[in-house]
């Protein structure tokens, strides 16, 4: 056993600030709410807050509580159609909690983010001031994407990667994602007598993203794969993930006592708040294709990127809006925050830093994206 896979365990038990993220399928059963987990997971968050720890829960099921409701036998086939049921089903969703807390003296407090939202960095820190207020001052904060305005296009779609983003908000040091099965197995557990649980993922290789491939549930939009990738976002702030059954009565202080249950992915290479928003929060507007040189100097040089090294600039995008850089191959190697907009980019594109007044007129500096606005998608610990 590596260091770091004996240490991991003792890490959770050390967590103070922790994000929960509850799965439909964990909270309702054949569409059916399922009063008994409500009633044990509020609790567990509850001693929690009691024992000094500062949690905030990601829950879904507001659209399966709302199909419910509606008398709808699944969650609604159009996105408007869960939309809707989102809407009527979050009332209910926030309503199961509050009862629970208030018998234990806590209050809730409902949080409504969008990606788009929370991809604008100002907006991004006022969520983050009233998330450590709620916390503060001992309100358990209920996370959720707000369905209604959030359509394909802009949504982040799943709550597994809302939970990730959510972490890196509050500065969390452990993310539970609380889901119907034991954790991340080693293969699909239909296979297997008996399927075997990866303890430990030190990193997430493509074995191990096959044996995350292909499984969803009717409610929840996640599935293995989203899971995965928010373990990967989580690992980039700071903060230990534990995949594990949210049936199991128990589960969260266990996990929080640093005991082995489900899957544990230990943290990466952590990046500063800002740089992992941009990494992983924001939407980006366009693409800007490098030549080999620049590659290498953003990737192993710890440079900025200039304007001689980008080859073509694809997509409409304005100054300060959050742009992809590819290699020749089309690899993803960093998003940033562009000094200038596209079209600008496309006249001092492969020109040297010295002909950029001359061709523009103007100059907001040498570099179309300084290094200080720019973040390597890969860690480069890896
Ligand atoms: N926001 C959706 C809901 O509350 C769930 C999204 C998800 O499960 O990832 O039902």
């Amino acid at each position: 056993m590596s260091q770091a896979q004996s240490s991991v365990r003792p890490a959770a038990s050390q967590a103070r600030r922790i994000v929960v993220k509850i799965g439909s399928s964990v909270l309702t059963r054949d569409g059916e709410l399922e009063s008994r987990v409500f009633g044990d997971i509020s609790r567990q968050v509850a001693e929690l807050f009691d024992a000094g720890r500062e949690v905030v829960i990601v829950s879904s099921g507001a659209i399966a509580i709302g199909a419910r409701e509606l008398g709808w036998s699944e969650g609604g086939r159009s996105i408007r159609e869960k939309q809707a049921a989102a809407a009527v089903g979050q009332i209910g969703l926030i309503e199961q909690y509050r009862r629970r807390f208030v018998r234990r003296g806590r209050k809730v407090a409902q949080v409504l983010v969008t990606r788009s939202g929370l991809a604008d960095h100002e907006r991004f820190i006022n969520a983050r001031h009233t998330l450590l207020e709620l916390l503060r001052i001992g309100v358990v904060p209920i996370v959720n994407e707000n369905d209604t305005v959030a359509t394909e296009e802009i949504r982040f779609g799943d709550n597994d990667n809302l939970s990730a983003t959510v972490a890196n908000l509050i500065g969390a040091d452990l993310l539970v994602i609380l889901t119907d099965v034991e954790g991340l197995y080693q293969t699909p557990p239909r296979d297997a007598a008996k399927p075997k649980l990866f303890d430990v993922v030190e990193r997430v290789t493509p074995e191990i993203e096959r044996a995350a491939g292909g499984s969803t549930s009717a409610f929840g939009r996640g599935g293995m794969t989203t899971k995965l990738e928010a373990a990967q976002a989580a690992a980039r702030c700071g903060a230990t993930t534990v995949l594990c059954n949210g049936r199991r009565r128990d589960v969260l202080l266990r996990v929080a006592a640093g005991d082995p249950v489900g899957t544990i992915f230990t943290t990466g290479n952590r990046l500063a708040s800002r740089k992992h928003w941009l990494a992983f929060t924001t939407r980006t507007h366009g693409e800007l294709v490098l030549d080999d040189g620049a590659v290498r100097a953003i990737e192993h040089g710890g440079k900025s990127l200039l304007p001689a090294g980008i080859v073509e600039v694809r997509g409409k995008f304005r100054v300060g809006d959050p742009v992809v850089c590819v290699d020749s191959s089309g690899r993803s190697i960093a998003r940033g925050l562009a000094a200038y907009a596209f079209d600008a980019v496309e006249r001092i594109a492969r020109r040297s830093t010295r002909e950029i007044v001359q061709m523009l007129g103007y100059s907001n500096g040498d570099e179309v994206i300084h290094r200080d606005d720019l973040v390597l998608l890969e860690d480069p610990s890896e």
